[in-house]
């Protein structure tokens, strides 16, 4: 019987219990907004970005347009610096309204972030800021940008600043001439990063859901004017289905496509794809992913300079003598299409995901809580973890039921050919009770147990991990059998 009561307590105790995510520093005393994946949350992580890039890219056919697309496209990666030109920044608009707005609370000098004032509970000394913050005497709020800035080379002055990145997007932009080049790839076609993101965040919180260090999972499609709506539509579809297909809900998972208020000055388009996670108010949702229509914009500002708006069009904002505020490369990054035979600068459309807002939604999803008969049929309470088996940290356990008559070292032989194949685990130490139940924590799909009739026959049990129900196989079909379940 599943009872699922999921609260984000109990959330953060397993992830610490179970080695999947522990406070960055903990010995000494942590440090805001930073976390660190523990051996299993290593692994999971790892299994998300990996079939994010399976299924986005790698996995991707070229020759074919998958269901739903405009037309066929290919698919191609980058790893990019995380350290770029400062110019890039400038450019982009990142250096002038990367921010967000802060008020500080008069009376205990808590800092909020001015759009979550609302719902913030006071952090400090709750005797001297009784009540909600809106009560409380704010100050006015004020701008920060979010960039963490450092210095490149020996010398810290101001031509030496330089910024770690806030998205992982603009490395991508601005080697779109490199790659289109190199990978002889034609529009429409995609180019896909998975890396490190940092944003000094003013109120980070909820976990890993807000953080300061962070890994994205980002694709730019270049598209052509014409077609850019159809290809909108359809990212936004896919992804979806992406979340669903790993095991995210339907009902806790929202697509919401933003008004014409909440859209970026550039955008044409932008939904957001969102979870309705345990930290948050029934009815609220938190968002995964953002899925945005971008137009020409990022092209154009790394070739002319910082855009604004001004009426219905993007112009290159510009200074008193009429020079651009920040200006680009004067690169053309423009794009010839030989079918068509026109020039263009591509339109984008970018779905930007969150690598450990992702995961923590499918551990979320995932926790659950049931009673199962023991070795004597009394219910025993437990957590289990229903990761889908492409997430699953350990993909099989393997057990001798006693240390002796030879079962340790039949099933370390299994162990140890399922190895080449699968993340795999031994365990011999303890009831067989406790062994299941940590591998039901650890969200492991099967356990697999050695017994005395392998000895005779050769045959092993296999236990489901959501049904605990256990059949009987033989060894030699093992793998067999693990490779048809673990998809
Ligand atoms: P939010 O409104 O929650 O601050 P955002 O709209 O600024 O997010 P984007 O700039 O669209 O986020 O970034 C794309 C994705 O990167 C987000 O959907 C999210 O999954 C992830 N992300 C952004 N900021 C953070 C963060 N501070 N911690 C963890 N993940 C983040």
């Amino acid at each position: 019987m599943s009872s699922k009561n999921t609260t984000m307590d109990k959330i953060v105790a397993l992830c610490k219990r179970r080695g999947f995510i522990f406070q960055s520093s903990e010995i000494y005393g942590g440090i805001g907004g930073f976390w660190d994946y523990g051996p299993l949350g290593v692994e999971l992580k790892r299994n998300v970005k990996d079939a994010w890039w399976r299924d986005m890219v790698s996995g991707h056919d070229d020759t074919t347009p998958p269901d739903g697309a405009p037309a066929s496209y290919s698919m191609v990666g980058l790893d990019s610096s995380i350290i770029m030109h400062p110019q890039v920044w400038k450019a982009s608009g990142h250096y002038d309204l990367f921010s967000d707005e802060f008020v500080d609370c008069k009376t205990c000098k808590a800092r909020f972030r001015a759009d979550h004032v609302q719902d913030s509970q006071c952090p400090r000394k709750p005797s001297k800021c009784p009540g909600e913050h809106a009560d409380c005497e704010l100050t006015e709020p004020r701008e920060f940008n979010l960039m963490f800035k450092t210095y490149v080379g020996a010398l810290i002055n101001l031509d030496a600043e330089a910024y770690l990145r806030p998205e992982t997007a603009q490395g991508i932009f601005v080697n779109f001439k490199n790659v289109l080049t190199t990978s002889r790839s034609k529009v429409p076609f995609g180019i896909a990063q998975i890396g490190k993101s940092f944003r000094n965040e003013i109120t980070p919180r909820n976990f890993t859901f807000r953080s300061r260090e962070f890994e994205q999972m980002e694709i730019e499609f270049f598209c052509s004017p014409d077609s850019s709506q159809d290809w909108y539509s359809y990212w936004r579809d896919k992804r979806v289905a992406w979340y669903v297909s790993l095991g995210l809900q339907s009902e806790k998972l929202q697509l919401r496509e933003h008004g014409p208020d909440e859209r970026a000055h550039y955008s044409c388009g932008t939904a957001d794809i969102e979870y309705a996670f345990p930290f948050l108010e029934a009815g609220e949702f938190g968002e995964l992913e953002g899925v945005s229509h971008r137009s020409d914009f990022d092209l154009r500002s790394h070739m002319e300079g910082k855009l604004i708006r001004e009426g219905d069009e993007l112009v290159v904002e510009r200074n008193e003598h009429g020079q651009p505020v920040h200006p680009g490369s004067g690169k053309d990054l423009s794009y010839f299409d030989d079918s068509t035979q026109t020039k263009y600068v591509p339109h984008v459309i970018e779905p930007s995901a969150g690598a450990d807002r992702t995961t923590l939604a499918f551990l979320c999803e995932a926790y659950d809580e049931d009673a199962i008969p023991d070795e004597k049929g009394v219910p025993q309470e437990r957590v289990v973890l229903r990761l889908h088996p492409r997430l699953a940290p350990l993909k099989a356990a393997i057990f001798p039921l006693v240390k002796k008559d030879g079962q340790p070292e039949f099933a370390a032989d299994l162990y140890r050919s399922l190895k080449k194949r699968w993340n795999v685990f031994y365990d011999e130490k303890g009831s067989i009770g406790k062994r299941y139940r940590r591998q039901d924590e650890s969200g492991t799909p099967f356990c697999i147990t050695v017994d005395h009739q392998t000895i005779e026959d050769g045959t092993v049990t296999v236990r489901d991990r959501d049904t605990t129900s256990q059949t009987r196989i033989k060894a030699s079909d093992l793998e067999a059998t693990l490779a048809e379940n673990l998809g």
